[in-house]
């Protein structure tokens, strides 16, 4: 895919001044994995970060179906008609295979999607989960640097990408279904104990009186969870991303989270938590592309493949030998 390349300066002044094309390029800038753009990336991250950091990041998950998108564009439209810029990030943990994407590719978020005060990203296509959550994070970065004040992360409830998002964010919500069982929704005790809110979701028609049932069943089942670090008791709520009902009340215990852990400084205390995982997960990052990417181990892979799979040698040795001879490729001359 051929793709021009700016100087990081254009970079840094179009994102500086909110560009909205200058944005997507900078996301596909950091997204790369070739050297040469990580190291011109890491040029525009630094630049850019003294003006990243004011949002509010809000992770939004649940598992297909919950009504994730409906939900965003509802509580999105809600968000920017209070005067805010939102941009809404995915990361979809199945992109990456050729199953595609759970998240989707077809028109979603219809109205959002055109409105100016919000900017929507599908999810990258990384190689690694880590890469790709890690690119969501400077992703995230980018917006905020763009004057983007609020921010969406939303997540297929399924797995691992609920850590990572938990990772990067203020506040966690969890869409639920009343009536499913916490089976049938893959939902895991962990994730229920990450959230901030959790929110059943089309509380609407035949399904309100379920749905406040189950929002009592889940009010008590909280009551057994420890506190949380934030002092932050998780809030169990019903909506409608339909109707539009309960979105209101969302958005204003957001806002009270806000409050609450601003004044108790664990907003700045989890924010420098994030950072210093943030480094980590970059570490690892840049040593597993630019291993795969260095040319004398893409000489040697296939064959080094070959030999392991037909028990010429073993795993580990190989390893070792691969990361031995990425190791001299790099010494300094
Ligand atoms: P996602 O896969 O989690 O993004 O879910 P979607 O937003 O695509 O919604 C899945 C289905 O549920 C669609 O047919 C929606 O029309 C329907 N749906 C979404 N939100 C609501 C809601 O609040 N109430 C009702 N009754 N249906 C909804």
């Amino acid at each position: 895919r051929k793709r021009n390349r700016l100087s990081a300066q254009a970079y840094i002044d179009g994102v500086l001044r909110g560009d909205r094309v200058i944005l997507s390029q900078a996301i596909t800038l950091v997204e790369s994995a070739l050297s040469t753009d990580q190291v011109l990336a890491e040029e525009v991250m630094d630049a850019v970060l003294p003006h990243a950091g004011k949002s509010i990041r809000i992770g939004i998950t649940g598992v297909p179906g919950v009504g994730k998108s409906t939900f965003i564009e509802k509580f999105g439209w809600l968000v920017i008609e209070q005067g805010y810029k939102l941009a809404v990030l995915a990361v979809d943990p199945s992109s990456q295979s050729s199953r595609g994407s759970i998240l989707g590719d077809k028109t979603r978020m219809e109205k959002l999607s055109i409105d100016k005060r919000a900017y929507i990203r599908p999810s990258p296509s990384g190689t690694t989960l880590g890469g790709v959550s890690a690119r969501t994070r400077e992703a995230m970065l980018l917006c905020e640097a763009a004057g983007f004040d609020v921010v969406f992360i939303e997540t297929v409830g399924v797995g691992q990408s609920e850590i990572a998002v938990k990772g990067m964010v203020d506040f966690f919500l969890l869409l639920m279904l009343a009536g499913a069982g916490d089976e049938l929704q893959g939902i895991k005790k962990g994730i229920i104990e990450m959230c901030d809110a959790l929110v059943i979701n089309k509380a609407d028609g035949e399904n309100k009186e379920t749905a406040k049932r189950a929002k009592r069943e889940y009010a008590n089942a909280l009551h057994l969870f420890p506190a949380k670090e934030s002092s932050w008791y998780p809030k169990v709520t019903t909506c409608s991303g339909l109707s539009g009902e309960g979105l209101p009340e969302i958005w204003q215990m957001i806002q009270k989270y806000r409050d609450l852990v601003s004044r108790n400084g664990f907003f700045e205390f989890n924010r420098a938590e994030q950072r210093a995982n943030w480094m980590q997960e970059h570490v690892k990052y840049l040593l597993e592309t630019n291993f795969y990417n260095d040319m004398a181990i893409k000489e040697d892979l296939n064959e080094s493949l070959a030999d392991i799979k037909s028990g010429k040698v073993s795993a580990i040795k190989k390893a070792r030998a691969l990361v031995q001879l990425f190791m001299n490729q790099i010494k300094p001359k």
